[in-house]
C-alpha cells in the first residue's frame, strides 16, 4: 500500500509522468475496491479515493450487528464474475461456523472478505493500487480534487461512490427525529420501552428493527409506507431460474405483467423473479422513457419486495415481533408530522380510508437511501459544467451502455465512467454485489483494453 502525500500529488513532474497512467477511483467501497483490484490483476494501476476510515466494506458491510445479515445467499456473493465460488471458499477457511453455501451470513463478514480480497491483490500486485484517504469534491478533466487541496491525476476516473445520502426533509426539525439510522449513535437515546413510528417499510426498516431488537429495546414500533409493503423471504435454496417465453419479455407492458404473473402462478414467483434478473439491465436500456415511468408509477414498489427478498430467519423474526404485537405495519401517505417536547405524532391517510393519528416517543427515517445525484456536491458540481446530466427521470446521472457519463449535450465523456448503485438510471438494477462484479469485470476489460 503507498500512502499519497500532498506534495507527491501536486505538480510533481515524477508523480505527473506516473499518473498519467492511473484510473482515479472515487469512493473505495465494494464497487471502487473491488474495481481496483480488477485493475491491478490486470495490470492497471488506479488510486483509490475514500473518506471513510476503511477501504473495502463501504455503507452494506460496516454493519456491525450478527442480525444485519447478507440478503443474498453466500454462494451466490463471490465478488468476482469468474470464480462464483469465492466468497463461499473464504467463508469456509476463515469462518467456517458460516459457511453454509445457502446461508446468508452476518454482512460484517463480507465486509472482512472484501477488506482481505484488496490487501491480497495489493500484496500481490506492489504498488499499483494507491490508497488515498480523503473526500473527492470535484472533477476537473481527468483529475480528483480533494477537500484538502490535494488534486490526483489520471488517465480516467471512474465515480463509485454509492447511493447519495438518505432524503432528510425531517432532519433539524426535532431532535425527537432521527434522520439516518445508519449515522453513529443514532438510537443511543431511544430508551427500551419507548414506542417508535418508523417511515418506510422496507430493508432499512428491517434493519432498525433488528438493532433496536439487539440493544434490549423492547417498546412498540410502527411502520407506515405508502403500500404497506415489506420485503419478502428468501426461499429454503436457491431458486432455479424461470424461462421467460417470449411475450414476458416484449410488446405492452400490461401483456408482458399478465404472462409475468401466469408464469409466476405455474413456477413459483421467486423462479420468475430469478429468471428476470440477467437480463433486467437488457430490459431497462430497452424501454421508452414512457414505459419506465410507468414501470416506476405501478410496479415498483412491487418489484423492490420480491427482488430485494431477506433471508428466511429475518422474516422469522420480524414475523414474531408482529404476532407479540411490538411491530405493526401501516399503509398509508404521511400528511401531517408534529412534535413536541417528547411526542411525535403522524397524520396518516390510509387509502380510501380516513385520517388516523399515530404517537410515539421517537420518528426514524427510514426511507432509505437517496436517488438525488444533484443533491452531491460532486455530480451537482460536474451537472452545473455541462459535463453530466440527469436523466428524464431523475433516477441518476445519464449513462451511455458502457457507463460512460453523457454530457448536457448527450455525448458520452470518454474519461468519466460511473459504477455501482448511482447507476441505475442506466441499468436499473445495479445495486447487488452479483450485477456490480458483472459491471466491474466488462470496465476492467474496457479501461485495459
Ligand atoms: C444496508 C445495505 C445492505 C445491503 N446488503 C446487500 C447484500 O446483502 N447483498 C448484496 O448483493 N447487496 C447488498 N446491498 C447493496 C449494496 O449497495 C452493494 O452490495 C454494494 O455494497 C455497493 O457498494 P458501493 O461501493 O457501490 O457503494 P458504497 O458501499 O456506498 O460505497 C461508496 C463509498 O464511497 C465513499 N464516498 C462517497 N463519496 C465520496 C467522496 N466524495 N469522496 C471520497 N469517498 C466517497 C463512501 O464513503 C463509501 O465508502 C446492500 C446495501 C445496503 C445499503
Amino acid at each position: 500500500m503507498i500512502d499519497l502525500s500532498p506534495r507527491l500529488w501536486r505538480g510533481d513532474p515524477m508523480n505527473d509522468a506516473a499518473s498519467s497512467l492511473t484510473v482515479v477511483i472515487v469512493g473505495g467501497g465494494f464497487s471502487g475496491a473491488m474495481l481496483a483490484a480488477r485493475l491491478a490483476e490486470r495490470g492497471q494501476a488506479s488510486a483509490l479515493i475514500e473518506r471513510g476510515d476503511a477501504f473495502g466494506p463501504g455503507v452494506a458491510y460496516s454493519a456491525t450487528l450478527d442480525a444485519h445479515r447478507l440478503n443474498v445467499r453466500a454462494e451466490r456473493m463471490s465478488a468476482l464474475a469468474d470464480r462464483p465460488g469465492d466468497f463461499a471458499d473464504w467463508l469456509k477457511a476463515h469462518h467456517p461456523d458460516h459457511a453454509a453455501p445457502d446461508g446468508f451470513p452476518p454482512r460484517r463478514l463480507y465486509g472482512l472478505y472484501v477488506a482481505a480480497r484488496l490487501a491480497a491483490v495489493e500484496a500481490a500486485h506492489q504498488g499499483l493500487i494507491q490508497r488515498v484517504k480523503g473526500e473527492a469534491l470535484a472533477v476537473e478533466g481527468r483529475s480528483v480534487v480533494l477537500s484538502d487541496g490535494r488534486r490526483i491525476e489520471g488517465c480516467t476516473v471512474v465515480l463509485a461512490t454509492g447511493n447519495p445520502a438518505p432524503r432528510t426533509a425531517a432532519a433539524g426539525q426535532s431532535p425527537r427525529i432521527l434522520p439516518d439510522p445508519w449515522a453513529p449513535g443514532a438510537f443511543d437515546r431511544i430508551q427500551p420501552n419507548d414506542a417508535v413510528l418508523i417511515l418506510g417499510s422496507g430493508l432499512t426498516m428491517v434493519d432498525v428493527v433488528l438493532a433496536l431488537q439487539a440493544r434490549g429495546w423492547r417498546g412498540r414500533a410502527t411502520a407506515v409506507s405508502r403500500r404497506g409493503l415489506t420485503p419478502r423471504a428468501h426461499g429454503d435454496h436457491h431458486d432455479a431460474p424461470a424461462a421467460l417465453p417470449p411475450e414476458a419479455l416484449s410488446g405492452a407492458l400490461s401483456q408482458r405483467l399478465a404472462a409475468a404473473r401466469k408464469l409466476a402462478r405455474e413456477h413459483g414467483w421467486r423462479r420468475l423473479m430469478e429468471g428476470y434478473r440477467p437480463i433486467t439491465a437488457g430490459l431497462w436500456r430497452a424501454a421508452t422513457t414512457a414505459e419506465r415511468a410507468r414501470f416506476l408509477r405501478h410496479l415498483r414498489p412491487w418489484w423492490d419486495v420480491h427482488r430485494h427478498r431477506i433471508a428466511p430467519e429475518i422474516a422469522a423474526a420480524l414475523d414474531a415481533l408482529i404476532a407479540e404485537g411490538r411491530l405493526s405495519v401501516r399503509a398509508g401517505r404521511v400528511s401531517a408530522t408534529e412534535v413536541s417536547a417528547d411526542i411525535v405524532t403522524l397524520t396518516v391517510s390510509a387509502p380510501g380510508g380516513a385520517a388516523q393519528t399515530l404517537t410515539a416517543a421517537w420518528l426514524i427515517d427510514c426511507t432509505g437511501p437517496g436517488h438525488d445525484a444533484a443533491a452531491t456536491p460532486l455530480t451537482a458540481a460536474l451537472i452545473a459544467a455541462g459535463r453530466a446530466r440527469l436523466d428524464p427521470l431523475k433516477l441518476g446521472l445519464d449513462l451511455d451502455e458502457a457507463g460512460r457519463v453523457l454530457h448536457a449535450d448527450g455525448a458520452a465523456d470518454p474519461d468519466l465512467f460511473l459504477l455501482g448503485p448511482p447507476a441505475r438510471a442506466a441499468l436499473w438494477e445495479t445495486i447487488a454485489v452479483p450485477d456490480i462484479r458483472q459491471r466491474i469485470e466488462t470496465l476492467a476489460r474496457a479501461l485495459t483494453a
